[in-house]
């Protein structure tokens, strides 16, 4: 069986599935035409969300029996596509758990306390102590839109820190609402309008397109802090733009885009705003979690074999 490993994975990846006899290819940038034009020889391709698996590349790939993904997030694969093909996808969606909530613990903390604020007014050369009062988590309301396994990550450290939860999903872990004392919302609304921090962690599904909006930001706390390390296309970024502008809501952390990198004249201007801290979709960019990715990737596909 051969193996093309399209974008940067961890070498254990490719020694484990060699390890179990499979032939692999490493071409980690290679690009979408040239991969179009060897696809036709691979069993499996393993990709991260660089590599856009399009019909395409799928109709190409006249012996893919694999596709596996290190990571969760399928929006860069055409999985009807693949159906149709009868081609197995796979990822690991339980890699990148701890580091995106690690991440968004460190936005929270840089928003509260203005530590991005604080450090590049030092690196100007300037002592603001007196212009850097910041805020305290502690005693304050968490809004985690999107309960799975980050939403609920993020909540747990959370209540670490002396904060109040606020759940809002469309399916909930009654048993993770009660360990954390958390309060599930029916309507979004109502979490936005309760929070001093909401932080998002949805999928990109047709219904959470541009689910915060003008409506969403209008609903906010006046002053309270939004995060979003999910993805891009679930902020409209104008809006988004709009609610900072005015002061609606007081600062932003964004680890994703609707374009990646930000191409559009309101994403960059979103960037360079002071109260926005941005960082270029690292979420799942740690030692760990990519390890632990390369290692259930590639288990996932020894064992997917046994039964094809
Ligand atoms: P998950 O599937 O465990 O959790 C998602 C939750 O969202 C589920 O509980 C689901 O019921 C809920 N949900 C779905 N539709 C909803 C809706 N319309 N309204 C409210 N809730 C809804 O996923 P996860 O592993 O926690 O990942 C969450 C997000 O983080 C995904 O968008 C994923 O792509 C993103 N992610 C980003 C990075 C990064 O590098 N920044 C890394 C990994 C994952």
């Amino acid at each position: 069986m051969r193996v093309l490993i399209a974008d940067e994975v961890d070498a254990e990846c490719g020694s484990r599935l060699r390890a179990a006899g499979f032939e692999v290819d490493e071409k980690f940038d290679i690009s979408y035409d040239s991969l179009k034009s060897i696809i036709g020889l691979y069993d499996v391709l393993i990709v991260r969300s660089r590599t856009k698996v399009t019909r395409e590349i799928i109709e190409m790939g006249k012996n893919l029996k694999v596709i596996g993904r290190v990571g969760v997030g399928l929006d860069t694969i055409d999985v009807k596509a693949a159906e149709e093909a009868k081609i197995k996808v796979l990822n690991t969606p339980q890699m990148s758990t701890v580091a995106v909530a690690e991440l968004v613990m460190g936005m929270m903390l840089s928003l509260a306390r203005r530590i991005h604020i604080a450090n590049d007014s030092m690196k100007r050369g300037l002592w603001e102590k007196k212009k850097l009062h910041g805020t305290e988590l502690n005693g304050k309301t968490l809004g985690v839109v999107g309960f799975g396994r980050i939403g609920r990550s993020v909540a747990e450290r959370s209540k670490a820190f002396g904060m109040n939860i606020l759940v809002y999903d469309v399916i909930v872990d009654e048993g993770a609402l009660a360990r954390l004392g958390a309060e599930r919302v029916n309507r979004v609304e109502d979490l936005l309008s309760r929070s001093d921090v909401v932080t998002v962690h949805v999928p990109l599904l047709p219904e959470t397109y541009h689910m915060f909006g003008d409506s969403a930001f209008s609903s906010m706390k006046q002053g309270a802090f939004f995060i979003n390390a999910s993805r891009g296309e679930v902020v409209d970024t104008a809006a988004l733009l709009r609610a900072l502008k005015s002061g609606r809501i007081a600062g932003a952390a964004l680890d994703v885009f609707e374009h990646e990198p930000p191409e559009t004249p309101e994403e960059k201007e979103l960037v360079s705003l002071p109260n926005v801290i941005a960082t270029p979709h690292i979420g799942a960019q740690t030692r760990e979690a990519q390890s632990l990715g390369a290692v259930l990737i590639a288990e996932n596909i020894i064992n997917a074999f046994k039964t094809l």
